[in-house]
């Protein structure tokens, strides 16, 4: 149904993923490895801290413009059993899809599955939690310059992933959702959050190139910093058939 067509990302202008029979093209996600990280001596790290109850999170978000580069993720394969057996919902409406691609082992091609809302009738597309779980990262601070076609406005911010949440659905299960709408995100680190809650509204920031949630299913056995810049997943998987 889709044609794939440059898949590798190894540099930071390289098209990460896939282009529909369309003229969608989802650009977005896969981090990329460098030891050149540009400038970001701009950064604005107006990370909030909360210092007042150890049992509250350091930072409820990680807000900064910077362009960061957190490593590619590896492809994992098959779908864990302690994800399959968790009860799952689509995240978000859409008008068209790009599947996540990757051979196991090696790093994935396109991270996770692009939920694309193309109409421009539709101003707000609201973004929901796929499973229940505790919010472990929220980034924000990542403008997008235009919603229905390349966002040309700081592209590697979050990594690439733009405004962007975490969640832990435990047995080091997690949901990733990126490219959300500036200031849209209505939650924050600490938070739980019920299946099908409101989490943010779909966007166009980083290395997005039409309004679409980039949502990744990952698997990690090392905690979220959130007062850190974007992190990755040790695995991606291709969560198709969860929901
Ligand atoms: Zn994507």
């Amino acid at each position: 149904m889709f044609l794939f067509l440059s898949i590798a990302c190894t540099t930071t202008n390289e098209p990460k993923s896939v282009i529909t029979d369309t003229s969608v093209i989802d650009t977005d996600d896969s981090a990329i490895t460098t030891d050149s990280a540009s400038d970001t001596s701009d950064t604005q790290d107006t990370t909030t801290v909360d210092t007042a109850d150890s049992s509250t999170p350091d930072c409820v978000e990680y807000r900064s413009d910077e362009e960061d580069f957190a490593p590619i993720q590896v492809t994992g394969h098959p779908l864990p059993t302690v994800a399959t057996s968790k009860v799952w919902t689509i995240p978000t409406s859409f008008t068209s899809e790009v599947a996540f691609a990757g051979t196991e082992n090696n790093p994935a091609n396109h991270e996770g599955i692009d939920y694309i809302h193309a109409d421009t009738g539709t101003s707000v597309v609201p973004i929901v939690a796929a499973s229940t779980g505790t919010v472990v990262y929220v980034r924000t601070g990542c403008p997008q310059s235009v919603e229905f076609s390349s966002n040309t406005t700081l592209r590697e911010c979050g990594s690439g992933w733009g405004n962007h949440i975490v969640i832990d659905h435990g047995d080091q299960i997690f949901t990733r959702y990126a490219h959300l709408k500036p200031n849209s995100i209505q939650i924050e680190v600490g938070d739980r959050v019920n299946i099908s809650e409101h989490l943010a509204d779909m966007g166009n920031s980083g290395r997005s190139d039409l309004r679409h949630l980039h949502l990744e299913l990952g698997s990690s056995s090392t905690p979220f910093d959130p007062c850190a810049a974007s992190q990755s997943f040790e695995r991606v998987y291709d969560p198709d058939g969860l929901w």
